[in-house]
């Protein structure tokens, strides 16, 4: 979807109008969050097997296989601040905080994920080794925001939303 987005954006106008393909390319792209169920129930199951532990031996077996990559201190250090995310999910034990913040976690589950399983990919080429590389620097920034989100608990959106709409 949002490399659909880039795309109408590179085109600039031409890439907004019903005269060229790009709009429906868009468009086609933009129903995949919604059906074959939306992101937000996909999300909701999701956050109950994480919580639960499910990840953790997909986590170790990729780990393994990813023991020689260069990445290794960021897969840990990622690792550590998944832990601290759902943590704190956890540890809110209220049904709409858990909504609220489940996202932070599945986003950081997914951003581990995809840095191991470039990393496992690496040894087969040197542009998957950069991807390998590239892709841990620019998700710790990315985990380490969604830790503190998730630890600040901030339920404002929840507990004020009559006074904020
Ligand atoms: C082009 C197209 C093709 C489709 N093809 C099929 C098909 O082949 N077979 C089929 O069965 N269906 C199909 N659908 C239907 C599709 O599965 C539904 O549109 C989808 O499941 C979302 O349901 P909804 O449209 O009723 O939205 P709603 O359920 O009303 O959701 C609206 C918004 O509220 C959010 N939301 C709803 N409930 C919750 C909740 N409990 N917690 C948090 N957020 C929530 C949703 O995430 C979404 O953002 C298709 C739809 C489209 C547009």
């Amino acid at each position: 979807m949002r490399t659909a987005s880039d795309a109408v954006q590179i085109h600039g106008g031409y890439g907004f109008i019903r005269e060229y393909p790009v709009e429906r390319i868009y468009r086609d792209a933009r129903i995949l969050p919604i059906y074959e169920g939306t992101t937000e129930i996909q999300v909701g199951y999701v956050i109950g097997q994480i919580l639960a532990g499910a990840l953790e031996p997909v986590l170790d077996e990729l780990m393994g296989k990813a023991s020689a990559s260069p990445e290794r201190k960021s897969h840990e250090e990622a690792r550590t601040l998944l832990k601290r995310t759902a943590a704190a999910v956890a540890k809110a034990n209220d049904k709409h905080l858990t909504q609220l913040l489940a996202r932070q976690v599945v986003d950081s589950a997914f951003d581990l994920l995809a840095g191991l399983l470039f990393a496992v990919q690496a040894p087969q080429s040197e542009k998957k080794a950069l991807a390998a590389g590239k892709w841990m620097r620019d998700a710790l920034p990315r985990m380490r925001m969604r830790a503190e989100v998730a630890e600040a608990g901030d339920r404002t959106v929840i507990d004020r939303a009559e006074d904020l709409l």
